[in-house]
């Protein structure tokens, strides 16, 4: 149960992390009142490119008209039309730089008092020209000005403005007799009226959008906190000033408070002993300079509603908005008060048990250590009554001396596997690794086994590859466990072949040991590396039950993997699986 709710939570955790990011930035953009005004800005600077292209596109109208009606006029004031096209560009320009851009509602507002000023202006001076200048310049500014999302309500008291300025110059037109003056009249408030509706519908389009994705964020919120709430583990979530903002259902459960009772409350008051505050605190901090980007895991003490102290294991990750700034900090926690407290009675009981055993391996070495002394005695003097030293013995006397001297050196060979099986227990078997060719050393065995190799009806073969590929590995420790092998595929063998086989494998190599012997039983081969264990019908052959334990407690010791296989009547095969370097092992090249 505890073991299963520990694995999902491991794998809720991730998924938390991003949930909860996601939360706090949407709880984020929520709360900015400024989304709606930055939308705006966002759209006029995109706006202005097409504005600008709008504006050129209406004075250069307005300049072929003039021209086609009147050229002499147009080629009089060139400078004046040379005007109307460069001073509204110019605005254009001036609001999408960034200095600008926090003034252009004024400049807008300022705009649209000039337009009133030239209308005004061109109904009563005589001068078309000038006033048709200031008319477009104001019209243009306008144009930016209603081409971007206005506020609505001052959108349309715009709107009906200009809408109401084109109704007075329909109404003034019929007044003049002169023919530019009474165009401007109805033609400048025209185009400005266009614009404005452009402009409102643009607005209104902006608006929905908004509308929509706020819909969709407190969506986005609504499913967050959902699955926040079904997560097995603990989520709270802090803000910068350290303030619990969000504590879902499992915290609740853990710690007995409600979510209302906690949020807006000191995020190390609640559940945090005294003396372990300034911790946390240095925690959030480190999170919050942003020198970590996660705290954990960490093992804390915290207190319940109703007073318990428990262990958490707490887990946090600082939270940030899109452009990196520490916004608050979303903790995980899991209560392992059960879990915490059997680990500990586990690593106690496992101090006390290899304490236990360290004394019995110190012991038994003692022992072995005293008890070959008198044995060497033994078989000392039974060389000597052997030869005859004490005088002739009968024939009986000296069948009774073999079977005293056997069973002495039985018991002496017995004595030396468990003083060498407790030497190693004891941590006396330092590894020492060095890089070594193993066709060299496979080669120092053979040698060195020669005698034992002599048995009356058994065939030797070596089968060595050239090819072996040097190796690290500690080469007393390997030694042991190929003679080991040998001597026992020898020793269970009373006629056929042993075989010794040496070759490379992916990442590494692999030695083989292999005779035509009686096999190992079924029920036996998943034993035989247990010390002291022995097969019964070997009681016969000498042995301590030893060796194949040395083999596997030093195979083990340098990475070696040993397999066996073993059919009984036909033979067994012993195999090592030598890597290039022992797993986990960092080998410095020597030299
Ligand atoms: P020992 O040889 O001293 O009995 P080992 O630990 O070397 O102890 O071997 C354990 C047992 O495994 C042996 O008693 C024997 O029954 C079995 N065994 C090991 N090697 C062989 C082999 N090559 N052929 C048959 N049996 C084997």
């Amino acid at each position: 149960m505890e073991g299963s709710s520990a694995k999902l939570s491991s794998a809720a955790a991730g998924q938390t992390l991003a949930l909860g990011r996601g939360l706090v930035s949407v709880l984020r953009e929520h709360a900015q009142r400024d989304r709606y005004a930055r939308a705006q800005e966002e759209a006029m600077r995109s706006a202005v490119p097409s504005i600008a292209w709008a504006v050129l596109l209406i004075v250069s109208a307005y300049i072929g008209v003039q021209l086609w009606l009147r050229p002499s006029q147009v080629w009089a004031v060139w400078p004046a039309y040379g005007l109307q096209l460069l001073a509204p560009l110019a605005v254009l320009a001036g609001v999408r730089t960034r200095m600008w851009e926090r003034h252009a509602e004024t400049l807008f507002v300022v705009g649209e008092f000039v337009f009133t000023a030239a209308l005004v202006s061109q109904v009563l001076s005589r001068e078309t020209a000038i006033a048709g200048i200031a008319g477009f310049v104001a019209v243009k500014v306008m144009a930016t000005a209603l081409f971007v999302p206005w506020r609505a309500r001052r959108q349309y008291a715009s709107v009906a403005f200009t809408l109401a300025l084109y109704g007075l110059g329909l109404v003034l037109a019929p007044h003049f007799a002169d023919e530019p003056r009474k165009l401007h009249l109805v033609a400048v408030p025209a185009v400005a009226g266009i614009l404005s509706v452009l402009g409102v519908a643009q607005a209104a389009r902006l608006r929905e959008t908004l509308l929509h994705e706020a819909a969709d964020r407190d969506l986005a919120v609504k499913r967050l906190e959902t699955v926040l709430d079904r997560m097995p583990v603990g989520c709270i979530i802090s803000d910068a000033e350290l303030r619990y903002v969000y504590w879902n259902k499992a915290a609740e459960n853990i710690f007995g408070y409600s979510s209302d009772e906690v949020l807006g409350k000191s995020a190390v008051e609640v559940v945090t002993p005294p003396h372990l505050r300034n911790l946390s605190v240095r925690g959030f901090e480190e999170l919050a300079q942003g020198r970590n980007t996660t705290v954990g895991p960490m093992r804390l003490e915290n207190i319940t509603k109703d007073g318990r102290t428990i262990i958490c294991e707490w887990n946090a990750v600082a939270l940030t908005d899109p452009d990196g700034a520490f916004v608050g900090m979303l903790s995980m926690c899991q209560d392992v008060t059960e879990q915490h407290r059997t680990e500990q009675a586990r690593r106690e009981l496992v101090g006390q048990l290899q304490e236990a055993d360290r004394m019995r391996a110190a012991f038994v070495a003692t022992l072995s250590h005293e008890l070959r002394s008198p044995l060497n005695v033994i078989l000392g003097y039974h060389e000597l009554l052997h030869e005859g030293v004490f005088g002739t013995l009968s024939t009986a006397q000296l069948e009774v001396l073999d079977r005293i001297g056997q069973a002495a050196r039985q018991l002496l060979e017995l004595v030396t596997s468990t003083l060498e099986v407790s030497r190693i227990q004891a941590g006396r078997a330092a590894l020492n690794l060095r890089l070594l060719q193993p066709l060299g050393l496979m080669e120092q065995i053979r040698s060195e086994t020669l005698e034992l190799q002599q048995k009356d009806g058994v065939s030797v073969e070596w089968d060595l590859s050239e090819r072996l590929p040097p190796v690290y590995t500690d080469e007393a420790k390997l030694k042991v466990i190929v003679k080991n092998l040998l001597s026992n595929a020898l020793k269970y063998t009373e006629a056929g072949t042993v075989k010794i086989s040496a070759r490379a494998v992916e990442r590494g190599i692999e030695i083989a040991v292999s005779d035509t012997g009686p096999g190992i039983p079924e029920d036996l081969l998943p034993h035989i590396f247990e010390p002291f264990r022995r097969g019964e019908v070997d009681s016969k052959k000498s042995g301590a039950g030893l060796g194949l334990y040395l083999v596997r407690f030093f195979a083990d010791l340098i990475g070696a993997q040993i397999t066996v296989q073993s059919t009984v009547g036909q033979g067994s095969t012993f195999s090592v699986l030598l890597p290039i370097q022992p797993p986990g092992i960092l080998v410095e090249p020597s030299g």
